[in-house]
């Protein structure tokens, strides 16, 4: 953790700075409740005998203190108790987001995962999701066994960022499904606020999904696997495939709006 030293600083009382009950050796150096776990009953510091002895004026001080969100420098402006300092910044809106590219491990703001998927994953600019359109062909990238999918693309509709996805989930009993859906670069609260349409259509026939982009916070298996998409089976895709039914040409269209409300 980056930002280790300043919190060992002001809890004072073990090496490894978490907060947990603090415990006194018999010369009185302190040591955490779960560092003590390790080290079978000997302090760190001087060797001596490390009971179960509580320290309660420090655990008073550790309960004081106010401590500012470990995302401060990111905009959080919440200043916390210790002991909910860590609940809160599991949570926090400011901790960085992961890259919505599955089995892609960068993480970041969205101005850094925008960037990253620019250069990274698609190497071309933005587009805006006034209309969006793109045609998916083979090969998609392998994922695991039953699961391939391409690269999400990245659409811009008033100052916010959203992800085009496009999976192939392999069914061995039934037969392959594929899935297109919209993330947004931000948090749930946030993503509730927009709406999109996504559609595959050709020979005057079409299937539409209409539906509201899923946060990069949630996990996009949860996506796929809740059905919260555009679902096309495999004899549907290849119907509306532009080329000759042997390789996947999939056209997906569609557009991001603002909720009325
Ligand atoms: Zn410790
Ligand atoms: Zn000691
Ligand atoms: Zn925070
Ligand atoms: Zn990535």
């Amino acid at each position: 953790m980056e930002d280790q030293p300043r919190d060992q600083k002001s809890y004072g009382f073990c090496n490894c700075g978490t907060k947990s009950n603090p415990l006194i050796c018999v010369n009185g150096h302190t040591v955490c409740n779960g560092c003590k776990g390790k080290l079978s009953g000997w302090c760190p510091t001087c060797r001596g005998v490390l009971g179960n002895i509580r320290c309660l004026s420090l655990e008073k001080v550790a309960a004081s203190l106010q401590l500012p969100c470990k995302f401060q420098d990111k905009g959080c402006a919440e200043v916390l108790k210790y002991d909910e300092k860590e609940e809160h910044e599991k949570s926090c809106r400011f901790r960085p987001y992961r890259c919505p590219v599955r089995g892609c491990l960068t993480v970041g703001d969205v101005r850094k995962i925008v960037l990253h998927l620019e250069h990274e994953h698609q190497g071309s600019p933005v587009k805006e999701a006034s209309e969006i359109s793109h045609v998916f062909t083979e090969p998609l990238k392998h994922i695991e066994d039953s699961k391939r999918a391409s690269d999400p693309l990245l659409y811009m509709f008033q100052d916010e960022y959203f992800c085009l996805h496009f999976e192939e989930q392999r069914n061995f009993l039934t037969t392959s499904t594929y899935s297109a859906y919209i993330t947004f670069l931000g948090e749930p609260t946030d993503a509730s606020k927009f709406k999109y349409r996504l559609e595959v259509g050709r020979h005057d026939r079409a299937m539409i999904w209409m539906g509201v982009p899923r946060s990069i916070r949630d996990s996009l298996d949860d996506i796929t696997k809740s059905n919260d998409c555009l679902a096309i089976p495999k004899h549907l895709a290849n119907y509306f495939s532009l080329g000759d039914m042997q390789e996947l040409k999939l056209e997906v269209r569609g557009t991001i709006w603002e909720k009325d409300e």
